[in-house]
């Protein structure tokens, strides 16, 4: 055609327009078959066998994940593989020919692009004997230098393409590998309703969001049907359903705040959360050490594994969520709001001379010396232990351990996580049916200090500062942000769930807010390295023995929120191998104010 000369770009408009055209007739032949041969399944499957058609399953691409400000958690990469069409390597006569074949095109394409193959004979082997008609990936993820070689000496072999196939990938690495979480190889199970003669790999979320999400993550596979010859050799493609990919979600988490945590923690061990203290969003839930969640993708060499899983500080354990751990001295305010509810006046003063003897043991304060009289307020800003014994033995332990479960210690916060701890809750029916003794007045000391059977998780002191901070609200926290389903050009808010007030009175929780003010502000408050420029906040620090008592290991502990008159931030934070608390884990904590309030384009905040 003349024209074709004179317009060559209009000419190949047109032709791509006739392959359009005769890829959707294509498309919708093969819909229509698919729905004919998988709608009907059962009543259709022997025919399906004479027939001689084949159902592929078609893993979706799965959806990705993003922080709050839409920085990737979690995307997808190709991964350029090589594959074997082995029905075009075929050779007639004995199976022999046709493997020496396939053996001598593997041994070509090595020669040409200098990578060794990926597979086994007995790769080989299982392929020709189950997934004859499927290709055969010989080579994964080429590298750049291997794709170029590729291209320009072996692009023309037969029997030999290259395959795009999605990789997962982490872009923040180790900084969300807790929340984040990682995929593997998933077990297709068998659906009688739309049986499948084989399947394509397939990943699941094995960790984190990435498994707590999954099912919205994955999307739903797509299927192709192929007819096969009497050997089995793919003989032709007949279409079929297309996958429809995951959907994209949003988390709450922001990633500039969880990459400042990942920083302070450097070279340490322990958990940070900051929650936003209105509404339970997680802004940043960390534990270190951590991992590189791309080692563990698509999978991770044996060696490596047994490196991290035999690592004597657990990286792959999240200690923010499933590390339950005495509180220490952040127990002591709801210590201080259960006394109030059960009729101590903040104005009460009780003696610390240093210690107190009981039924001839001795329960000493931090201060050897005495802290002399102190009122509530003094006794949270000085952390004075004498105090929360006096009146913990006043009020008895009920009051203290209902406050407790009220805030949400001893079960799990619900949080959209998985591997969550519930931490423990002691009680005097506890203690007599697995220890076969009665409560003491000894045990009402230790749990006035947030000491003895007590454990919680640093997310669930995060929610107790959180509730400090908001006015009595226990917040649910959580991680899903929004969601975005294929085709969808917005993300659709996730509902969260409301608050619970918890109905203190605001007289009861003023002395207590004011004495975490001063444990942050005043120059002899206990937190008072936790103090940032330019941010006014409230806090209380604790400080806990752990492993062997030899050792003598300390875990120093956090809770704080910020600003103080209109809370914004609930932070907990616990570091292993402390001096105190306040010497130890408050200067963390000012690092992680510091991100919080930092100006726009200087960290942080934007
Ligand atoms: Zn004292």
């Amino acid at each position: 055609m003349l024209i074709a000369y004179r317009n060559p770009r209009r000419e190949w408009g047109r032709l791509q327009l006739v392959g359009a055209a005769m890829a959707a007739g294509f498309l919708a032949l093969g819909a229509e078959l698919w729905r004919k041969q998988v709608a009907h399944g059962a009543q259709y499957r022997d025919s399906l066998a004479r027939q001689s058609i084949r159902r592929i399953r078609q893993p979706a691409l799965r959806g990705r994940i993003y922080d709050r400000r839409g920085e990737p958690l979690a995307d997808n990469r190709p991964s350029y593989d090589l594959a074997l069409y082995l029905e075009e390597l075929r050779r007639p006569g004995r199976w022999s020919n046709t493997l020496a074949r396939v053996e001598s095109t593997l041994a070509e394409v090595e020669r040409r692009i200098g990578v060794p193959r990926g597979i086994s004979p007995d790769d080989l082997r299982n392929h020709v004997r189950r997934r004859l008609p499927l290709p055969l990936i010989a080579w994964r993820d080429l590298d750049a230098g291997a794709l170029a070689r590729w291209a320009e000496q072996a692009s023309g072999l037969p029997g030999v393409e290259l395959h795009a196939q999605p990789a997962r990938v982490y872009p923040a690495g180790a900084a969300a590998a807790h929340v984040v979480g990682y995929v593997g190889r998933a077990e297709v199970a068998a659906d009688p309703e739309e049986p499948f003669d084989f399947d394509l790999p397939e990943i699941a979320g094995r960790a984190g969001i990435e498994r707590r999400y999954d099912a919205l993550l994955r999307g739903e596979p797509g299927g192709r049907l192929v007819r096969v010859d009497a050997s089995g050799f793919r003989h032709a493609d007949l279409g079929g359903r297309p996958p429809r990919p995951g959907d994209d979600l949003m988390l709450t988490l922001d990633l500039r705040i969880q990459r400042a945590v990942e920083r302070i923690f450097t070279g340490k061990s322990g958990a940070a959360v900051v929650l936003d203290a209105r509404n339970g969003e997680v802004l940043a839930l960390f534990s270190a050490p951590a991992f590189d969640p791309n080692e563990l993708v698509p999978s991770i060499a044996p060696e490596r594994w047994r490196a991290l899983s035999e690592h004597p500080e657990h990286p792959l354990f999240n200690r923010a969520t499933g590390g339950a751990y005495p509180p220490g001295s952040t127990f002591k305010p709801i210590v201080a709001l259960a006394a109030q509810r059960a009729g101590v006046s903040p104005r009460t003063t009780f003696v610390c001379g240093g210690a107190i003897e009981l039924g001839g043991h001795t329960f000493n304060c931090w201060e050897r010396a005495g802290h002399g009289p102190l009122a509530l307020t003094d006794a949270l800003r000085t952390s004075c232990n004498v105090y929360f014994y006096r009146v913990a033995l006043q009020v008895g332990p009920e009051p203290i351990l209902r406050a407790a479960a009220e805030l949400g210690l001893g079960r799990r916060s619900g949080v959209d996580l998985d591997a969550e701890s519930p931490g423990f809750l002691p009680s005097e029916a506890w203690k007599r049916r697995t220890l076969r003794e009665s409560w003491r007045d000894g045990d009402t000391c230790n749990l006035a200090i947030g000491q003895g059977a007590l454990n919680v998780t640093p997310l669930q002191m995060a929610v107790v500062a959180a509730a400090l901070a908001n006015g009595g609200r226990a917040v649910q926290p959580r991680l899903l942000r929004a969601t975005r389903s294929y085709g969808a050009a917005e993300f659709e808010l996730a509902r969260p769930e409301p608050a619970r007030d918890l109905g203190w009175p605001a007289a009861a929780l003023a002395p207590i807010r004011e004495g975490m003010r001063e444990a942050v502000m005043a120059e002899n408050g206990t937190g008072r390295r936790a103090r940032a420029a330019g941010v006014e906040a409230a806090g209380k620090t604790g400080t806990a023995e752990f492993g062997p008592r030899e050792a003598r290991r300390k875990r120093g502990w956090m809770i704080a929120f910020a600003p103080y008159d209109a809370p914004r931030y609930a932070i907990a934070l616990v570091v292993d191998d402390a001096l105190s608390g306040g010497l130890t884990a408050a200067p963390l904590v000012k690092e992680v104010l510091e991100a919080l309030f930092a100006p726009p384009g200087e960290g942080a905040r934007g």
